[in-house]
């Protein structure tokens, strides 16, 4: 996978997502491709329970922004670094600060601040202002971030090449300029972000929580928070002007609903298990082992390290405890399919959408993933509609198209699976490996058939 941008990272952090692709004919079948190559150029990681609590955190800000019709999705990439940041129509949360984030108000502020960003049109400006390989570079040895320059950004070598040699003679009084720039920006953010959270009437403690915990530097160990730092500087003045707004403008000491705080340790607990298994899970919940999030995290890490009677135990017994949490419900469904069980598998993933207020389209495809191991052949039809429907609401979603791939060839439907996997490798941003599929589905489709207009529609996409 490239990981080109959790090295650069950063608010405003555009210099380089340029695409090699466009499209020809009337519009975009699928998610266009330069969205996909977006998002594939980051270690995106989709996880329904997460994305829910951050879209609910982002939702009502948004909309204090006057932007809650703007299609602006909220993203979660998977890196241990605390970072967030915004592009395009996204705002990109790195998994790491929600799992360093102890409070909701934390990660709210945070998002508030990228919100600001976004308002301002910033990442807009700085593009109009910065030009061509020369700033990217020069920006980029800012943030302390050199590598990206010579990360593989898909159609950008030309730009990587010539950036590797402006670096060292870059312009001192140039930096100065740009980093100016930016802090001014930062100020503006953080002003907007203070606004929206008063208009919201919710605390800005978290923010200044946050930049001070990063100020100390005592949460992150290595270099975790480097690259927010190096974009983010808090100098003293900073946080203090804005604990000075958020004292002013914000119920300051007012608290998360518990609901929601529970709703976060089970986000971090989640994180803390896949990113480091049982360890990381006690290390976070020191002061509070017995609490729901610990035992969630435990029963998490308990499944990834391969004992699934056991980690169903426990899940079971949070299910007792919480019986209409979905992630629940979803995680005994995820451990059921490991375990080789896939029917009931599918039931649990049935009970989680049930729940499901976000109606979320990777849920949906789950229970037709299910059943695609389950299955046999009489259950394949009902796969495809199910893991369809999912893909409807949620075409960014590649192991939903393997599966659909299975489904389609236990049917015997050799064109439509290799249509399935082509539109998988379109949708993981890959154009080679989706023009590979699209013309082996071709062959086997009937000539005009919506299937094989659908191949020819990736067909006909040129690479410039
Ligand atoms: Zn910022």
């Amino acid at each position: 996978m490239r990981r080109f941008l959790s090295s650069i990272t950063r608010c405003v952090g555009a210099f380089a997502l340029t695409t090699s692709l466009v499209l020809t004919g009337a519009g975009a079948p699928f998610p266009s491709v330069a969205e996909a190559r977006e998002r594939s150029n980051l270690p995106v990681v989709r996880d329904a329970e997460i994305e829910t609590l951050i879209a609910d955190y982002a939702r009502p800000l948004l909309k204090a922004a006057g932007l809650s019709r703007s299609g602006i999705e909220t993203v979660l990439v998977n890196s241990n670094d605390f970072n967030a940041f915004v592009l395009g129509r996204r705002i990109f949360v790195n998994t790491g600060a929600v799992a360093f984030t102890e409070t909701p108000n934390q990660l709210i502020g945070i998002i508030a601040h990228e919100i600001g960003h976004l308002k301002g049109g910033h990442q807009q400006r700085l593009r109009d202002r910065l030009e061509g390989a020369k700033v990217m570079a020069i920006a980029a040895t800012l943030l302390g971030a050199g590598v990206a320059i010579g990360g593989s950004v898909a159609g950008a070598s030309g730009a990587a090449g010539a950036g590797a040699g402006i670096i060292s003679g870059g312009g001192a009084a140039a930096q100065r300029s740009i980093l100016n720039y930016m802090q001014g920006e930062e100020s503006i953010a953080d002003r907007s972000a203070i606004s929206f959270l008063a208009k919201t009437g919710q605390s800005g403690r978290g923010l200044v929580e946050t930049f001070q915990t990063l100020e100390r530097g005592s949460i992150f160990s290595g270099s975790r928070g480097r690259n927010y730092l190096s974009s983010h500087p808090a100098p003293r003045d900073r946080v203090t002007a804005v604990e000075e707004a958020a004292r002013r403008l914000t119920p300051y000491d007012r608290t998360d609903p518990p609901a929601l705080a529970e709703r976060h340790a089970l986000a971090r607990a989640k994180i803390a298990a896949y990113a480091g298994g049982m360890s990381d899970v006690r290390r976070l919940f020191v002061k509070d082992p017995r609490g729901i999030g610990a035992l969630y995290g435990d029963a998490i890490a308990t499944f990834l390290a391969g004992e699934t009677a056991s980690a169903l135990r426990k899940m079971d017994g949070l299910i007792a405890a919480r019986p209409n949490n979905p992630w629940f419900h979803e995680m005994r469904g995820e451990i059921l399919l490991e375990a080789g069980r896939g029917k009931e598998a599918a039931a649990s993933f049935a009970k989680a959408a049930k729940l499901d207020r976000s109606n979320s389209g990777l849920l949906k495809a789950e229970i037709g993933q299910a059943l695609v191991v389950a299955g046999n052949g009489a259950d394949m039809k009902q796969a495809i509609e199910l893991i369809q429907a999912g893909l409807q609401s949620d075409p960014i979603n590649t192991a939903a198209y393997r599966y659909l791939a299975m489904a389609y060839a236990r049917l015997g439907d050799v064109g439509r699976a290799e249509l399935a996997t082509a539109e998988g490798h379109w949708n993981a941003g890959s154009l080679t490996d989706a023009k590979v599929f699209a013309a082996r589905a071709q062959g086997k489709l009937q000539p005009g058939s919506p299937a094989w207009r659908r191949a020819q529609d990736i067909l006909k996409v040129k690479s410039r």
